[in-house]
């Protein structure tokens, strides 16, 4: 087991100057383009690709990094670059994850690369598990996966909502409903492969921020998959669900919205978004402060805006320390014993959009308007309170830790 450090080794200094550069060089002065546009910016994401930052032996790097550092500082440094963007750059990663944590080795082999296609001919992945009546409450999805044991296929109906990468993807991880009576515990994840019969876009949604990232609905109707499509196996998926049978017999288990808890492995990652988003517009406040001037001094020499920007910097800082602790416990396998993973996600998506709110007001007028990165910044930040578990629910999740009751 790695020891907690603050501190970068150079290889992982190494990796950081060079994400950071080019976020700097590449990332950023796309931004309002793309923002504007609201677009999935591909010649970005292959300029991503031509470098090796869109890949997955890159993020598989950061994520087996025993310091659990690689992925928030990766993290941290895109999305400083810009959120839109760097959620084009690394949304792949919720479908890549998705098949490496539940997925053969055979199902990581045959699909991760056509998640990310090539320098020359990039794809996108998606995951699609919420749904219009599904979004906290995972428990009460309706996407159905039947099995045709006489084809070996699997047929998919449902509605998927807020896919990011939804319909544009060329593979899509589709969570299903296989055992409507187990709750959460009940659902599988499924391949689509690309150009599958059934599977269409619905609407794509025209968003407050995050505006370079596609989402939108999956249709998924009468969608047949072949059953090596079933993430994990037939095997491994009816041994699972007659443990889940098991426990809900005896009552030992609560099963619905067991879910909830799930993700606090993959949490923190959201949280070095939040980081790198709120550092971005601490930042351009900082310098704006130490220029702008009013009555005949800089705007910073005023304990009104200076201890703004003191505030500003003491919770991005705090945030990242949540973070890093989270992650370094998800690489080493220590139990959440007081919902940590949680507690860094809350903490840096509040003040990532605190700051940036803040940012706005000490950039007076100029902040308001779309001449200055932070208007942009503030509205991509309003992102991750919601996804990944809205803020209630890592409260929530959190509370029913520290208690081992279930609140409501
Ligand atoms: C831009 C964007 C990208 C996304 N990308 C993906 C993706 O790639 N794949 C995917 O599967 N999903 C994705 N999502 C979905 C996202 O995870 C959900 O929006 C989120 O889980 C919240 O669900 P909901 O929107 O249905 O809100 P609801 O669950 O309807 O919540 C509404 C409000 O009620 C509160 N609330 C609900 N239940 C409770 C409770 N028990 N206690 C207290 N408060 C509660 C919530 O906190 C929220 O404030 C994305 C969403 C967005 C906006």
């Amino acid at each position: 087991m790695a020891e907690f450090t603050m501190e970068l080794n150079d290889e992982q200094k190494e990796v950081r100057d060079w994400l950071h550069g080019f976020a700097a060089d590449v990332i950023r002065p796309a931004a309002a383009e793309w923002d504007e546009r609201e677009e999935t910016p591909w010649p970005v994401i292959q300029e991503a690709a031509k470098v090796g930052i869109y890949s997955l032996d890159f993020y598989a790097q950061q994520y087996f990094d025993p310091t659990g550092l690689g992925i928030p500082m990766a993290m941290e440094e895109l999305f400083w670059g810009d959120a839109g963007i760097a959620l084009s750059i690394v949304g792949t990663g919720l479908a890549a994850v998705g098949v490496l944590a539940n997925g053969t080795e055979e199902q990581i082999g045959t699909w991760i690369p056509q998640m990310y296609g090539d320098a020359n001919d990039v794809k996108v992945a998606a995951f699609c598990s919420s749904e219009p009546d599904a979004g906290s409450d995972v428990a009460s999805m309706r996407t159905r996966a039947v099995y045709d044991e006489a084809k070996d296929e699997w047929v998919i109906n449902g509605t998927k909502t807020w896919a990011t990468n939804g319909g544009i993807a060329n593979v899509h991880v589709v969570v299903a409903v296989v055992d409507a009576e187990l709750g959460s515990k009940g659902h599988a994840s499924f391949i689509i492969p690309p150009g599958t019969e059934g599977l269409s876009q619905g609407q794509k949604f025209k968003k407050h921020g995050i505006r370079a990232s596609h989402t939108a609905e999956v249709i998924l109707d009468n969608v047949r998959v072949p059953g090596s499509c079933l993430l994990g196996g037939k095997e491994k998926l009816d041994e699972r669900l007659a443990r889940a049978r098991e426990k809900a017999k005896q009552g030992g288990e609560r099963v619905k919205n067991a879910a909830m808890a799930t993700f606090e492995a993959s949490r923190p990652a959201v949280g070095a978004m939040a980081v790198g988003t709120a550092r971005a517009a601490y930042e351009v406040a900082l310098d704006y402060a130490k220029t702008r001037e009013q009555f005949g001094r800089p705007v910073i020499d005023n304990q009104g805006v200076a201890f703004q920007l003191a505030d500003m910097r003491t919770s991005i800082d705090a945030a990242r320390l949540l973070v890093w602790r989270a992650s370094w416990m998800a690489v080493n396998g220590k139990p959440f014993t007081a919902a940590e993973g949680s507690m860094s996600k809350l903490f840096a998506s509040e003040t990532a959009k605190k700051v940036t709110a803040q940012a706005i007001q000490i950039l007076g007028g100029n902040g308001y308007t779309r001449e200055y990165p932070v208007e942009r910044m503030h509205r991509d930040a309003a992102i991750y309170t919601i996804f990944e578990g809205t803020s209630e629910i890592q409260r929530l999740v959190i509370a029913r830790t520290l208690s081992g009751m279930t609140i409501r």
